[in-house]
């Protein structure tokens, strides 16, 4: 096997467990050492009109790719080192998106599954691991691409003339099945951003003109997706999503805020981080935000561009209330592609509120004196930002 080809199926491994599209990788020509895996399964589901997912099942790891044709509209997904089983199970539910489907086994081991796709569509790949219930499978999302963009109904202007109240958000990080970070003494991510994001709460709630929501508040999973749902639902005027950071060495430590970026992370460690983030959809089994790699060329307009530049105000103004109770490890707001920050109408921002694979940090923030400074210092930046706006 040359070197290249053994690199590039290292990197398929890689990409495909952040649920990225394998569409521009060359193909993988795999040894024929290792007994072939099995297809058993292959599941076919409509979740809205623009929407249809097909799950494959197999019997152990495997690797793919994905790409797409046209005339006819085809979705061809190749699976290496994998035969078809002779019981395989098909279940389908009608759908507008998808015609039949066909496979063959190609050279090498190769089995090829073509979908007839009734239009266009953009596909979205990920793997996923037994987790119990099921086995191995790669998850291939088809969105049609002729979607139109979400109106914004009402704007944030028009919102706030109406309501004598600030609605905060609070976003408590990861949960349930899905810990977050964990520092050296077993300081869960999932617990601490949600004790601190009670004790903001309870700050809010006792302040006259403003009321805060939270996004969860039990220790419970819950998809990045739904979380901003429930934000807006409540009509939330920002959204503050709460984290705490890990890393490999011990030594780096203090707070970050982070907006979103429509184009690229500020730096390699921000895309890093919101990498590590956006994850935690994969650990519940389903794919990221649909809207995700697309989003800027879909649904974004001018809206978007202030939310940003919202957003961004907001942030500098939390960070400088954290910089007076904590060290920070970066000086300005980060920008990075976070899905929890993916509103196009709500100022929304991540705190990474320390480095709990730091010792120091891990102690402080499971201090509850130190939470209640925290929580105390970002709602002081809140408030600040808001009252700016209003001036
Ligand atoms: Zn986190």
């Amino acid at each position: 096997m040359d070197p290249f080809s053994k690199a590039r199926r290292i990197f398929i491994r890689r990409i495909s467990g952040y649920g990225l599209s394998l569409a521009l990788l060359a193909a993988a020509k795999p040894a024929l050492s290792k007994p072939l895996t099995a297809l058993t399964g292959i599941r076919i589901s409509e979740s809205a009109e623009d929407h249809t997912r097909v799950v494959f099942d197999l019997s152990g790891e495997f690797e793919h790719r994905l790409f797409t044709l046209a005339d006819p509209n085809r979705v061809v997904v190749d699976l290496f080192d994998t035969r078809e089983s002779d019981a395989i199970e098909i279940s389908r539910t009608s759908t507008n998106l998808m015609g039949g489907i066909r496979s063959a086994s190609k050279d090498n081991g190769r089995l090829r599954v073509v979908l007839d796709m009734q239009g266009k569509v953009r596909p979205r790949s990920f793997a996923l691991k037994p987790d119990g219930k099921s086995g191995h499978r790669l998850v291939v999302d088809l969105h049609a691409t002729n979607l139109s963009p979400t109106p914004i109904e009402t704007s944030q202007k028009e919102r706030n003339k109406r309501k004598e109240q600030f609605v905060i958000a609070l976003d408590p990080g990861h949960g349930g099945r899905d810990p977050g970070a964990i520092g050296k003494k077993g300081t869960r991510e999932k617990d601490v951003t949600l004790s601190v994001a009670r004790k903001i709460k309870s700050i809010i709630d006792r302040t006259p003109g403003y009321r805060a929501v939270l996004t969860r508040d039990a220790d419970r999973f819950i998809t990045l997706r739904n979380r901003v749902r429930k934000a807006r639902e409540a009509e939330a005027d920002i959204f503050v999503s709460l984290h705490a950071d890990s890393f490999h060495s011990p030594n780096v430590k203090g707070a970050s805020v982070y907006a979103l970026s429509l184009s690229g992370a500020s730096s390699e460690a921000a895309r890093w981080i919101a990498q590590k983030e956006n994850a935690s959809d994969l650990i519940g089994g389903i794919s990221l935000d649909d809207k995700d790699d697309l989003i800027a060329s879909v649904l974004l307009d001018l809206s978007q561009t202030a939310t940003i530049q919202d957003s961004l105000e907001l942030g500098s103004n939390v960070l400088e209330n954290i910089g007076k109770v904590s060290k920070l490890n970066h000086p300005q707001v980060q920008q990075a592609g976070f899905a929890v920050l993916k509103a196009p109408d709500m100022p929304s921002i991540l705190i990474e509120t320390a480095f709990l694979s730091n010792p120091g940090e891990e102690k402080k923030l499971r201090n509850p004196k130190h939470q209640h400074k925290l929580a105390k210092a970002v709602f002081s930046g809140i408030q600040n930002h808001l009252k700016n706006r209003q001036a």
